[in-house]
């Protein structure tokens, strides 16, 4: 098959990075000719420079090449982001600043009314952003995709925005891959639960309402629902799960809610975009499913899988929904959101 657009990885070699070159090796569109990361790596091959966590095997041309500053100029247009938030900011900026489109995992530019914050499958048309960062002066644009514990709940409630979705209380379970490599200590998570990830439930609580919003003006209006969310770390190594309590407007029966997730699909899956899931959302009617050792890698880590419907005593109704992280919560997020710009002529 022809790879005919050349891109580039910021953050090559961390947890995020690595998860896009095993994506991205099989990949019919996008060939990897460049790699960005710190001073640690500049100037070592790849194979010396990360230390490789996957089960897929390194690819042997990717072994070879060599890293570069995460400076513009040599990089192709198109670059993909996992770089550590505390430099993606200034960084990103600048490779967008000197005409490359990045599509970013980071948090920094999320929240920017002027970038989208982009679940294809959710709000395509947010894409619609982009015109407005020639105000500042870019020759390139920024896209982003959420936050990983994020778009696992936004995909879950997106079916459930037809029924008036007034009140979302969310309590996570998060994988320790989360947290990049080498992340939390082993000393901490085994056999524990850690009651906090710094900055997450700030996140949980305020990205959905901008995914879900609608764009008018050229500016997204935030739906109006309340969030409320819980973050916790566990020792799981992939996969992010979510108890999900919620308040609807309506009063669909279960079978009606179920439906809406089964049948869920988005103008996406039409365009039959490589790494789109046959199903974004799939329901599970084992009493106990999903669970992230199990279901995380349906559709190819591109599923979010929803399970437990019930009624809830204090809101509406109460389920589960898990999600692979470093998959639809980072690197095949940001490819995805790369294909629908090809696919829309913007790359
Ligand atoms: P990570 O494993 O710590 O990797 C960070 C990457 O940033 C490394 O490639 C590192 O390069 C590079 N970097 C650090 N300082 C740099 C500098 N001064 N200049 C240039 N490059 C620098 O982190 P991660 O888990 O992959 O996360 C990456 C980003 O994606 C973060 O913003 C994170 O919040 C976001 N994210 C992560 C997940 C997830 O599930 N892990 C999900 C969604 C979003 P060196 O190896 O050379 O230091």
């Amino acid at each position: 098959m022809e790879k005919s657009i050349d891109v580039g990885i910021l953050g090559a070699t961390g947890a995020v990075g690595q998860q896009f070159i095993a994506l991205l090796a099989e990949h019919p569109w996008f060939r990897v000719t460049w790699l960005g990361a710190s001073q640690r790596s500049e100037g070592k091959a790849y194979r010396d420079a990360s230390a490789w966590r996957l089960a897929s095997p390194l690819p042997d041309d990717i072994a070879r090449l060599g890293v570069d500053a995460a400076t513009p100029g040599r990089a192709p247009k198109l670059v993909f982001s996992g770089l550590d938030s505390s430099v993606a900011g200034e960084i990103e900026g600048a490779f967008a600043q000197a005409g490359h489109l990045v599509v970013s995992n980071s948090k920094n530019y999320r929240m920017e009314p002027d970038v989208p914050l982009l679940i294809p499958e959710v709000n395509a048309d947010h894409l619609g952003l982009l015109d407005s960062q020639a105000l500042r002066g870019w020759k390139g644009r920024i896209v982003t995709n959420p936050n990983c514990t994020t778009v696992v709940l936004s995909m879950a409630l997106a079916p459930l925005c037809q029924f008036g979705l007034k009140t979302v209380m969310v309590t996570t379970l998060q994988a320790i891959s989360g947290a990049g490599y080498p992340g939390v200590a082993s000393w901490d998570i085994l056999g524990n639960v850690i009651p906090f990830i710094d900055g997450e439930e700030e996140k949980v609580e305020t990205e959905p309402k901008k995914i879900l919003g609608r764009l008018r003006d050229n500016r997204v209006e935030p739906h109006p629902a309340r969030m409320s969310a819980q973050t916790t770390r566990v020792g799981v190594l992939n996969g992010h799960t979510e108890s999900v309590s919620v308040a609807l407007e309506q009063h669909p029966t279960p079978e009606v809610i179920i439906d809406a997730w089964q049948s869920f699909k988005g103008k996406l899956q039409l365009m039959e975009l490589p790494s789109a899931p046959a199903r974004p959302v799939v329901y599970l009617t084992e009493r106990n499913r999903p669970q992230p050792a199990l279901d995380v890698d349906r559709g190819r880590g591109m599923t979010v899988s929803v399970g437990r419907l019930r009624p809830c005593p204090v809101l509406d109704y109460k389920f589960i929904a898990l999600g692979h992280n470093t998959i639809r919560g980072a690197a095949g997020a940001a490819i995805l959101n790369a294909e629908l710009m090809h696919r829309e002529g913007l790359l």
